[in-house]
């Protein structure tokens, strides 16, 4: 390496460390509030009319599925191609999608590729209209999925879960919801997302605020006029302010400053923002798409991402550039001094990009994202930064301490007070809490033992799915599993696993089905290995969701996900399922 060169990464390191210091915090991912509680009008859904009520159910299923997002849209596809159709699918909003049910923000869409994002297009024959579609567009395919796979008939939506409680005698699942249901079930299925959980800063003074609020994902167009498609006109004439710089911010930002009086974007830590470049599908060259192009594009999209430089870079775009390549991967001190310039590289990209765009030398300079380039997942975006060099929208930086105090008329940064009609929450999602928190219950497994007890001191689980004392529970999230850029993946693989599981235990006469707490263990330690240089990676990091707020403690320690490449954690369960059906063991499960 160039000694330039060498000087120029040394700074940037030291840059990096000085940054994430000053944002440490002692209460970590305990600084956010719940939208519950205090804030439970945060939490309404903006998209149902009020009012709603049906008689409570009462039924015997095979399978209840909670959660009508991907993960579980997809595994009911699974179970109907197993010939499953006996379950249901409870979910808390008015329909399906998940994500994209929630998230109706303006300027919301996918930041991965549509044609590898979007789950059974092959299967339904539906076109992307963009390259990265529209959360609208993403919406109406949820929609269409649930109509073309026959799954409306199987959902209770606007349902929450009152309880789970395992029954040894019975060797069923009584689950109980927010509307008097009972369901008795062999087989209980979390499907509830990662990102569905939303959270609020716990800003001193946030509940004294007397204009309008709302998170993100719960977006009132009731107030602001319009829709995530037409203009947001009774935004006109107001003053808006919005907390937070990341993904969600980056995309909405923009739109907001084109009806706003006032926009004053308030930030902590400057989002990494690359190029994204947008546009409408090739209709021609998606005609010409030949059967087996999906599954192709999917795989090849995550092997690029992994770092495995496959012949062909099928997707070619800000992703496959950037990728999960880290010094974690570094085979020798060599190796890793080339992985840390290839990552500096790419975050010098990033700042130059800030200057290119931005008029005022000081605003680009507070834009500058200072931290690797897999301490925050990298936004893409064309139009955040240079909405910045409009005379009515101020950036208005926290150097890292975030919004001092709310007061009943706005924001106060460092003794200025902003006065507001409007905060918009743009704070993100809760990712690394405890599981039975972001399910929003708690089930209770043999002996009455509820998940929160059993796993106290963190996650304990085979594969993330299968978990000692809970039979016939299987859960699909992060915590203990897989992961990647392209999520979709990732859930398709696990719904397919979860989905299998249960059709082969229907047909081989298995009762019940849960993991050894010695393969929990041993399958901590394969996640302990996949780990590698990470955990040194992430400790140089400003705080964020990827790094538990950069707090690690013994809890953090256990709930990690699969670091390796999602293809090797899904090596993982084909070889599982592969074994069970060829020798009849199921490794690392117990089962009657
Ligand atoms: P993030 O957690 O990424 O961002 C939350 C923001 O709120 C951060 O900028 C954070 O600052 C800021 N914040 C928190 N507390 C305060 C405070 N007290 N004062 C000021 N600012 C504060 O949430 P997002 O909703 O933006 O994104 C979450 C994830 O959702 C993304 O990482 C992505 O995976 C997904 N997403 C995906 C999209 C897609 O296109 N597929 C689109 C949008 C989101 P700080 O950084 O300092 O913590």
């Amino acid at each position: 390496m160039a000694d330039a060169d060498k000087t120029a990464l040394d700074a940037a390191q030291a840059r990096y460390a000085a940054e994430r210091t000053k944002r440490l915090r002692a209460d970590g991912n305990e600084q956010y509030s719940e939208l519950a509680g205090t804030f439970a009008d945060f939490d309404t859904d903006p998209y149902v009319e009020p009012g709603f009520t049906r008689d409570p159910i009462v039924e015997e299923t095979t399978a209840v599925i909670v959660g009508g997002g991907f993960a579980g849209m997809m595994t009911a596809v699974e179970l109907k191609r197993l010939g499953m159709h006996d379950f249901r699918i409870i979910e808390k909003g008015g329909d399906f999608g998940g994500t994209w049910y929630w998230n109706r923000y303006p300027g919301c869409q996918c930041d991965v590729e549509s044609y590898t994002y979007l789950p059974l297009l092959e299967e339904t024959g539906f076109m992307p209209t963009r390259l990265y579609s529209s959360a609208t567009e993403i919406f109406e395919y949820c929609q269409l999925i649930g109509r073309r796979f026959e799954l409306y008939p199987h959902a209770l939506f606007q349902t929450e879960i009152a309880d789970a409680v395992w029954h040894d005698d019975e060797g069923r699942w009584l689950v109980t919801t927010s509307r008097g249901d009972e369901i008795h079930c062999k087989y209980f299925v979390t499907a509830g997302g990662i990102l569905h959980k939303a959270k609020l800063p716990g800003i001193p003074g946030i509940d004294t605020f007397e204009g309008h609020a709302f998170h993100t994902s719960r977006w009132d167009y009731r107030y602001t006029g319009g829709s995530a498609t037409e203009p947001m006109d009774n935004l006109r004439g107001k003053k808006v302010g919005i907390v937070g710089t990341g993904a969600t911010a980056v995309q909405a930002v923009p739109q907001l400053a084109k009806y706003a009086e006032e926009l004053y974007v308030f930030q902590r830590t400057p989002a990494a923002i690359g190029v994204r470049d947008n546009g409408p599908t090739d209709v021609e060259w998606f005609q010409s798409l030949q059967p087996g192009w999906h599954a192709e594009r999917v795989e090849n999209f995550t092997r690029c991402v992994t770092g495995e430089q496959p012949d062909v870079d099928l997707v070619k775009d800000g992703w496959t550039k950037v990728n999960w390549v880290n010094t974690q991967d570094a085979s020798s001190p060599e190796h890793r001094e080339e992985l840390d310039i290839i990552d500096f590289e790419i975050m010098e990209e990033i700042r130059a990009r800030v200057d290119e765009i931005i008029d005022d030398p000081a605003t680009a300079e507070k834009l500058k994202p200072w931290y690797g380039k897999h301490c925050k997942r990298i936004t893409f975006h064309d139009e955040y930064l240079p909405t910045f060099n409009l005379p009515h929208v101020h950036l208005v930086d926290t150097d890292g301490q975030g919004i001092e105090r709310i007061t009943p008329t706005g924001a106060v940064v460092e003794g200025e007070e902003y006065e507001l009609d409007l905060i918009v929450f743009a704070s993100g999602f809760e990712v690394t809490t405890d599981q039975h928190r972001r399910l929003g219950f708690d089930p209770a497994g043999r002996d009455g033992v509820r998940l929160s007890e059993r796993w106290h001191d963190g996650a304990h689980s085979l594969h993330g799915i299968l978990s000692a004392e809970f039979p016939n529970l299987l859960m699909l999230g992060i915590v203990q599993a897989g992961f990647g850029t392209n999520f979709v993946h990732f859930l398709q693989n696990s719904a397919r696993h979860v989905a299998w599981v249960i059709e082969h235990c229907e047909g081989a006469g298995i009762n019940t089905i849960e993991a050894t707490p010695e393969a929990e263990e041993g399958w901590l330690m394969e996640l302990y290995m996949a780990v590698g240089g990470m955990p040194d990676y992430s400790g140089n990091c400003t705080p964020s969701y990827y790094n538990s707020e950069g707090n690690r403690g013994p809890k953090a320690a256990r709930n990690l996900t699969y670091i390796g490449s999602l293809l090797d954690y899904d090596g993982f369960l084909q070889r599982w399922r592969a074994d069970a059906a060829e020798t009849g063991e199921h490794t690392g499960a117990r089962t009657t």
